[in-house]
């Protein structure tokens, strides 16, 4: 059974980001800006912000984080997403999600200019991945998913592919990506009837749940590829909690030919899928002559 370690995997994915990076720098541009929106008091939100800050900073991309207080309107947060469209250096906006409930998510998102986004949430670039435009951004976990399978050689093309969740950040954007790469795509969510039977189909099953370890060996055909996209907290007493995924890993890596592990699997492709955004939106922005291949080799 192999791991397919998200970690090794980012760090080749970002070693490019940082070569593009250097590219742009010596064509007398300024480095790439990711500009970051953290609201409130949410400490995994803050925990994710800091690991994409670090993430930059290896890479060479400047970051500039806005904390913001619950106490902060929504006008003011609006009117400094309208300063960072202004401004030129910044090439991807990122609201922290998700928002505390007083604001309206969607209203907020919609004000970051589509050049500039790095989730790739707006309408605009969901639509651009639709019709499999080049030119625009990708879906990061999504996104990260397909470069992970590429990394480890693992070819889509004509494989069953059963994707559990079909949420706009992660089931339906992969689906759209599997699509692309030629697989025959099922997806499944609450309502999907004799759901283990359904998975047990798939030469890749995708978990997107959020559900610690429900997924088990019943729903996983011997030899398939599982890639577990889910980040869980379980408390494990005494006040402490583990990260955890929507797979149980251990009765699952008896069956399965290879297996993304959590944490250290999707989890830093996601990551580098965000730098990856940032750098593409500069070279798309500023017309630059330089090569990125943001979308996985199809
Ligand atoms: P959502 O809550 O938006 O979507 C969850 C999906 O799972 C829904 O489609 C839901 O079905 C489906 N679902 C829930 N319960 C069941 C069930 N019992 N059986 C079958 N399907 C079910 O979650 P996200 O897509 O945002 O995130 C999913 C997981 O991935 C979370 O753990 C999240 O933390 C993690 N995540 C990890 C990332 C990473 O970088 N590794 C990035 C983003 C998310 P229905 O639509 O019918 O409600």
């Amino acid at each position: 059974m192999q791991i397919l370690d998200g970690k090794v995997c980012s760090d080749f994915y970002r070693a490019q980001v940082s070569e593009t990076v250097k590219k742009i720098i010596a064509l007398n541009e300024k480095p790439p800006r990711l500009s970051v929106f953290l609201v409130g008091d949410n400490q995994s939100s803050a925990m994710y912000i800091r690991m994409k800050e670090k993430a930059c900073r290896e890479t060479g991309i400047e970051t500039r984080t806005h904390v913001l207080s619950e106490e902060t309107s929504e006008a003011d947060i609006i009117e400094l997403i309208k300063k960072e469209n202004a401004d030129s250096q910044t090439s991807g906006i990122l609201v922290q999600l998700p928002l505390p409930k007083k604001y309206n998510e969607t209203r907020i998102l919609s004000n970051i200019e589509a050049a500039k986004d790095a989730d790739c949430f707006l309408p605009e670039n969901i639509g651009h991945m639709f019709l499999g435009n080049k030119e625009t951004v990708i879906s990061c976990t999504p996104l990260g998913v397909m470069k992970l399978l590429n990394y480890y050689k693992i070819d889509v093309a004509g494989k069953d592919v059963c994707i559990i969740g079909r949420s706009n950040i992660v089931g339906k954007p992969l689906a759209l990506l599997m699509l692309a790469a030629n697989a025959t795509v099922t997806i499944c969510h609450s309502k999907t009837k004799n759901l283990p039977e359904v998975a047990k189909r798939a030469d890749i099953l995708v978990a997107a749940i959020g559900r610690a370890r429900m997924i088990d060996e019943t729903y996983v055909k011997p030899g398939a590829v599982v890639v577990d996209v889910g980040i869980n907290h379980v408390e494990v007493g005494n006040g402490k909690s583990e990260t955890c995924g929507d797979c149980d890993f251990e009765k699952i890596s008896k069956v399965a030919g290879a297996i993304t592990p959590v944490p250290k699997g999707v989890g830093p492709m996601t990551i580098a899928m965000v730098l990856y955004n940032t750098v593409y939106n500069y070279i798309l922005m500023k017309k630059l002559d330089i090569k990125m291949d943001i979308g996985p080799k199809f």
